[in-house]
């Protein structure tokens, strides 16, 4: 496998319960590093279902995973939590912040998951923050910050082990346009400074057109655009 391909789905198909139609039929996608990817296509068309795929967080029904050329299939549990915690960033179109811990701590977390020193990872987590504009709320409660403020923080938190591929589902999904164009402008700015790759699902072909490659799922099949 070449050095700079991060990621291989190959061959992916799913369906969820046996005698369901395939929600995704035979999908093939190289990730190269530091790619921006667009997944496209109307709600219900399998975003969500390649993005937890890409992200470990389902199995295919068939098909491989490859992360840096390791097949996850023969992959231990252990093994895919770690390359979870250490590889992917997975941000979704609700936060899912933890609402009693502060906007600092919701993002040094997966650092001292990872082992990192509390020092090290308050000063990492203050630099994300401050990259994604909120730099006077490090210490503000998810229920202290506006929707696009939560998303920031959210980002920041994919962001905090310098993953090699962020996955997103509709990050923006959730906030109006005007914010959600901020947001993501951010988001895309500090993800092309650190050489890592996206994957990014959503229904914005004005945004699609910014990434390096698009991709249309239809009736299970990706198609390249
Ligand atoms: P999108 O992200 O493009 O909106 P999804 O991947 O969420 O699409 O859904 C694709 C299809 O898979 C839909 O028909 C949806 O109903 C179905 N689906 C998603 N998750 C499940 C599940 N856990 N169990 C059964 N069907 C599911």
């Amino acid at each position: 496998m070449p050095e700079d391909i991060v990621m291989v789905l190959e061959n992916i198909s799913k369906r969820y319960h046996k005698n369901d139609a395939f929600v995704l039929k035979d999908v093939s996608l190289s990730v190269k590093k530091a790619e921006f990817i667009a997944l496209l296509g109307p709600s219900g068309s399998g975003k969500s279902t390649l993005l937890h795929i890409a992200g470990l967080l389902d199995m295919p029904t068939s098909g491989s995973i490859f992360v840096e050329g390791k097949n996850i299939q023969k992959a231990t549990d252990d093994e895919k939590t770690s390359l979870r915690l250490l590889k992917i960033g997975f941000i979704y179109q609700y936060h899912h912040l933890l609402q009693e811990f502060s906007a600092i701590e919701n993002v040094m977390l997966p650092q001292l998951i990872r082992g990192v020193s509390k020092k090290s990872a308050r000063e990492k987590a203050a630099s994300l923050l401050s990259d994604m504009k909120l730099k006077d709320k490090p210490n503000s409660f998810p229920s202290e910050l506006s929707g696009g403020q939560k998303q920031r923080v959210a980002i920041a938190r994919a962001l905090a082990n310098d993953p090699l591929i962020l996955l997103a589902d509709e990050p923006t999904g959730n906030l109006d346009p005007e914010t959600a164009f901020l947001v993501l402008d951010d988001l895309m700015q500090i993800v092309r400074s650190t050489g890592m790759s996206i994957i990014m699902g959503t229904h914005n072909y004005e945004l699609a057109e910014k990434m390096d490659r698009e991709f249309l799922i239809s009736e299970g099949r990706l198609l390249g655009k």
